[in-house]
């Protein structure tokens, strides 16, 4: 494997180690790593894909006791609210975080919820939480009889939102919910952007009531990187080539693409782009780059390098400790929720498998 040969000689050492070691614990360890990690620590993994499939597939993998996550803070929250009773999950850094999920806060968006619902009856509002969030906004918006979404689902979700209630309120990522109400035929004027930093969301009284969509300001800078001038020189440089990119990216970025759609949309543009043809890709650098080392008959190039530091921050170094410190996990590396953030989350991920 080319990238395992750019290891150092004690990283190499390292995964040594977590091979005989996730031989000795057989099924009872599960190594989960998100499509962004490092290639070294992705190939250490039984399974790796997006949040929310890592953390069912954690729940349903037979004997799994210990389920090391190798991901971002949100995703081992997802994977402890989904988790069997008797499993623990482990992060191997605890301090990787997720700055689109840290936009907003919980309590933040309760007040955002008050004083929205201040202006529109509760009944005609509906809160759509996009899966890059923590646990405990995913238990305020279950609480509140709204759903968790998806890169893949948003639309469906936005849909099934729009036949319930007259407003849609989503959170946290601004781009993926402007791209996709746009894309249902909502009009810009029909948006509202709720920004958490200003007085009453920035938004005056009409403005609320007035609007279809009201998207909370956040993003992921690892999307909004990419530009649309990007997309003219890659253009410029692979003549004939498609570009897809992520839907979290702006939208001029979006409507300038061949495509836009979720990680799992961008793997399977690369299964089925042709043999010779050429590929570029608008998101996460460590996935593009497998994604070029797996399909070495096409010609898979990054719309432009953008890293996500957040998930760079766990390493090999870190998984082995995180697995050799079993049976007796170090505690704060234990990923641990109350019952009722967990209860309520469950009831937004629910719902979100029923629409
Ligand atoms: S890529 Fe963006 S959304 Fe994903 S973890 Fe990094 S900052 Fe968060």
């Amino acid at each position: 494997m080319n990238m395992m040969q750019r290891l150092s000689d004690v990283e190499t050492q390292y995964s040594e180690e977590i091979v005989a070691m996730k031989k000795k614990r057989g099924s009872e360890l599960v190594i989960l790593t998100h499509h962004y990690q490092r290639q070294e620590v992705v190939s250490l993994n039984d399974f790796v894909g997006d949040s929310l499939q890592l953390a069912k597939n954690a729940r349903d993998a037979e004997g799994a006791k210990y389920i090391v996550f190798c991901g971002v803070r949100f995703m081992a929250e997802a994977a402890e609210v989904l988790r069997r009773k008797n499993q623990v999950v482990i992060h191997p850094d605890p301090m990787s975080g997720c700055p689109l999920a840290d936009y907003a806060p919980a309590d933040g968006a309760e007040m955002a919820w008050e004083e929205i619902t201040d202006v529109v009856d509760k009944d005609d509002v509906m809160p759509l939480v996009y899966m890059n969030s923590s646990a405990a906004l995913k238990a305020m918006v279950g609480r509140n009889g709204g759903s968790v979404c998806t890169s893949s689902n948003t639309a469906r979700a936005f849909q099934w939102a729009m036949k319930k209630r007259r407003v849609v309120f989503f959170l946290p990522d601004e781009n993926l919910g402007r791209n996709t109400a746009l894309s249902l035929g909502i009009s810009p004027e029909q948006i509202a952007v709720w920004d958490p930093t200003e007085d009453h969301g920035g938004l005056t009284r009409d403005q609320i009531s007035s609007a279809k969509v009201i998207l909370w300001k956040g993003y992921c800078h690892v999307h909004t990187h990419f530009s649309t001038k990007d997309i003219q020189r890659a253009r410029e440089k692979f003549p004939g080539c498609r570009v897809v990119v992520h839907p979290e990216c702006p939208p001029d970025v979006v409507d300038a693409s061949d495509g836009s759609g979720s990680t799992a949309y961008i793997v399977k543009q690369a299964e089925q782009a042709p043999a010779g043809s050429t590929l570029v890709v608008g998101t996460e650098v460590n996935l593009v780059s497998r994604l070029a080392s797996e399909y070495e008959d096409k010609k898979i190039v990054a719309l432009s390098r953008s890293l996500c530091p957040n998930m760079f921050r766990i390493s090999i170094r870190k998984l082995r400790d995180s697995v050799a410190s079993l049976p007796n996990p170090d505690k704060d590396k234990v990923v641990s929720l109350s019952d009722e953030v967990k209860g309520e989350a469950v009831i937004a991920l629910d719902r979100m498998l029923s629409i």
